[in-house]
């Protein structure tokens, strides 16, 4: 395990923390807050000790200078200080990205005062030039970073599959860098899941597209007793099969790969028995079922009843599951049905359950939260994917083991 808040002492130190703050907007307000709400642990825990907590993080996509109007990290920096109040620890912002004028702000912050610094990414684009250099780890932002601080936290597992300045970089310059709560707690419970899981050990695997996800099924083929298999990766799996699809989603240049998976594991994998899709990618067009292939003409949105059925009994007796990626197109209504059926499912289960990626997250997030347990819910989709492939997070690497 890397080093934790556990193996450094904070005390009167001034720490740079890196958190994954990246909120979704509704208009120019945050329309969920959960990404904020998760860091707050760890920002008390380490203000318990520190003198200065400054945060970064990255919010949204800059491509353009125009793009930084409407994603200063300022309305997240007001939130964390309404959500602190109560700690009385105070939270201001820079919204410079100078690197004297940020210097000179951290000179003159009072004691356990916290700073969050402006969006990482708007160093990607200057004066309207891409430079990339939060995205690219340009060393000299990342040596700037680090010299701000004596501690550096890494907490933001959504980015730690990447190699930005922000991460990777600072803890290749500072004195001291450890993992956040956050991060730690995603670590622990996956290492567990992969090495230890408690069986029968169910995954389910959904989403677009085979060649995406072909890391984590080698992954799951090895340490999974069962592995469902829905949503358009299905229909590559159903080609191998002999199936007919109609114009359903295919990786062509999946489908000898993917038989020889199903030659050599046809007990382990459960795909869809029926379907239910329509004419058009489309919420418009009058919904079909169909039972085994599909026609010419017609497309697979979604898994049928029998095969929720079937992938209600494979789960049943599971006391692991993993679960990424949605059954269907569930962002039209027609076809939510499948994704909705299998997060009630395994939220009514007793069993050990993560969730991971963001469809998925996002059809759990439906439900009544109350009635439906899940044990964790990742905040990493990449990050998480790659954990699973049994790969390093290069975000990370520089954070020496305990
Ligand atoms: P991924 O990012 O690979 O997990 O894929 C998620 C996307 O897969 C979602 O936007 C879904 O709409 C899409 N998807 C799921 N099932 C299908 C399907 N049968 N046909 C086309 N797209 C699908």
């Amino acid at each position: 395990m890397k080093k934790t808040l556990d193996n450094v002492n904070l005390k009167d130190k001034i720490v740079l923390a890196r958190f994954d703050l990246n909120v979704p907007f509704d208009g120019d307000k945050i329309s969920d807050s959960t990404r904020i709400i998760k860091c707050l642990s760890t920002i008390k825990e380490i203000m318990k000790s520190a003198k200065n907590l400054i945060i970064l993080s990255h919010l949204g996509r800059i491509k353009k200078e125009k793009d930084k109007e409407k994603l200063s990290l300022r309305i997240v920096a007001n939130e964390l200080k309404e959500r602190l109040k109560e700690e009385k620890l105070d939270v201001v912002f820079e919204s410079s990205t100078n690197f004297e004028v940020i210097k000179r702000r951290i000179k003159n912050l009072t004691e356990k005062q916290i700073i969050v610094l402006e969006n990482t990414r708007f160093y990607d684009v200057e004066n309207e030039k891409i430079l990339k250099k939060e995205s690219k780890c340009d060393k000299q932002l990342a040596a700037f970073w680090a010299s701000l601080c004596q501690i550096f936290v890494n907490d933001a597992f959504g980015t730690a599959h990447r190699k930005h300045a922000s991460n990777y970089g600072i803890s290749l310059y500072v004195h001291d860098s450890v993992i956040g709560r956050l991060v730690e707690k995603e670590l622990t419970i996956i290492e567990k899941v992969l090495n230890n899981p408690q069986r029968p050990f169910v995954a389910i695997l959904g989403g677009a597209k085979v060649s995406d996800k072909l890391g984590i099924l080698s992954t799951f083929l090895k340490k999974a007793d069962k592995i469902i298999i829905g949503g358009g990766m299905a229909y590559t799996f159903m080609v191998a099969k002999g199936l007919s699809i109609g114009n359903s989603l295919v990786e062509k240049d999946r489908v000898e790969l993917t038989k020889k998976m199903l030659q050599e594991n046809h007990q382990k994998i459960i795909l869809p028995v029926d379907n239910i899709g329509t004419t058009e990618f489309s919420n418009e067009t009058k919904v079909q079922y169909f039972e085994k292939g599909i026609p010419e003409g017609s497309m697979g949105l979604d898994i049928g009843d029998k095969s929720i059925s079937l992938f209600k009994n494979t789960l049943k007796d599971a006391k692991t599951i993993i679960w990424n990626g949605p059954m269907g197109v569930f962002e039209f209504s027609n076809y939510e049905k499948g994704t909705l059926e299998i997060a009630k499912t395994v939220g009514k289960l007793n069993a050990f359950s993560i969730i991971g990626g963001g469809d998925s997250v996002a059809a759990v997030n439906k439900l009544d939260l109350n009635e439906y347990k899940f044990n964790h819910i990742s905040t990493g989709g990449g990050a998480l994917l790659t954990l699973l492939e049994g790969k390093e997070l290069v975000g990370l690497s520089n954070i020496k083991d305990q």
